[in-house]
């Protein structure tokens, strides 16, 4: 069952009203810290560009204050599906942009939402002709990320400018954070040079719908509506690329020839996909308590999935361990006790 809220405006199209999807509001939710939030979190689609968007009302804001804009990641491990071996986000993003960025051997890069560095340093251990510099919400990271080699600044969204151009610009799990996307984006474009290129990568609810649980993304792709939202940003050459695997959307785009008042356009898709990633996270725990019944469970997975299911199942977890991958044609990734033990938060 879907409400139209009239109150709330798109952020991605800024259309007037989001469809909610009340159903929503029964699922436990919880913060990209690994803490629980209680139910009644609301989540809509957009009428116009099929964007999908918590709802930043009143409660939302106080739910998130201590979390908005933070970034994501900090060093985030999984399992590469072909070697079995552990890979690190930051090294498999450059492979995953690498080929789609004719990068020359000196250039600057400005990430932002920097985080802890990881990114920079991967990128620096390849291309160590560049100026490397960062942006983060706060000053928690600054002597951390000065001390890798190459990095030249460290800036804070405090500071009023950020000075010079970029060759690259890279925001990665920062879109699903931020209430003024478009304004973002655009902002970014301004700091290109000519022939500079802006890559963000986002995660895809619909190949990991876990991240409709977490409370502070507030918004949440498709490649569609995440090409539409850089048009909006005026950027004229956007290469759009889907890692099934990963969960992920990643977006290459370069500035256009003159900027553009573009509307983002309106989108196929309805909220179909939507409500197919909450059944199939309802789906999960039915399941992981069936099996879970008069006998203990692990669950492969440590991070927001992971944390989120041990929270959903209480004192049948015996123990959990690494990250969860979920494939919506797989199934139930609750698997029988390993007796393994990493905190659930440990790689979040
Ligand atoms: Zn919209």
């Amino acid at each position: 069952m879907s409400v139209t809220a009239p109150a709330d405006f798109c952020r991605v199209c800024r259309h007037p009203g989001i469809n909610e999807i009340v159903g929503y509001r029964s699922y436990r939710r919880i913060a990209s810290d690994g803490r629980s939030l209680p139910h009644g979190g609301r989540l809509g689609v957009c009428p116009n560009c099929q964007a999908v968007q918590k709802l930043a009302d009143a409660d939302w804001l106080a739910d998130t204050r201590d979390l908005a804009g933070r970034s994501a990641w900090s060093g985030a491990m999984s399992i590469d599906p072909e070697t079995g071996r552990m890979i690190d986000d930051a090294g498999a993003w450059l492979e995953r942009w690498r080929p789609r960025l004719a990068l020359p051997a000196q250039g600057r890069l400005l990430e932002v939402g920097c985080g802890r560095g990881e990114l920079l340093r991967r990128f620096g251990e390849v291309f160590s002709g560049w100026e490397l510099c960062g942006v983060e919400q706060d000053e928690r990271f600054r002597a951390e990320v000065l001390a890798i080699p190459g990095v030249g600044g460290y800036f804070t969204s405090e500071e009023p400018d950020v000075p010079g151009q970029f060759d690259l610009i890279t925001m990665v799990h920062l879109l699903e954070r931020l209430l003024q996307p478009t304004a973002v984006l655009s902002e970014a474009r301004g700091k290109l040079s000519p022939t500079g290129w802006v890559v963000t990568t986002v995660r895809d609810y619909r190949r990991d719908p876990f991240a409709l649980l977490v409370a502070d993304e507030v918004l949440h792709f498709t490649p569609p509506v995440l090409a539409g939202l850089f048009a909006a940003a005026g950027f004229g050459s956007i290469d759009t690329l889907e890692d099934g695997e990963a969960g992920e959307i990643s977006v290459i785009a370069q500035r256009g020839r003159t900027a553009t008042d573009e509307a983002v356009a309106p989108a196929r898709a309805g909220d179909a996909g939507v409500k197919a990633a909450l059944h199939w996270l309802a789906e999960l725990c039915r399941l992981a308590r069936h099996r879970g019944i008069n006998r203990p469970l692990g669950i492969f997975g440590a991070s927001v999935g992971g944390a989120w299911l041990a929270q959903e199942l209480g004192d049948r977890v015996r123990s959990s361990w690494t990250r969860i991958r979920p494939r919506l044609a797989g199934g139930c990734s609750a698997v029988p006790s390993t007796g393994l033990r990493i905190s659930p938060w440990a790689t979040r």
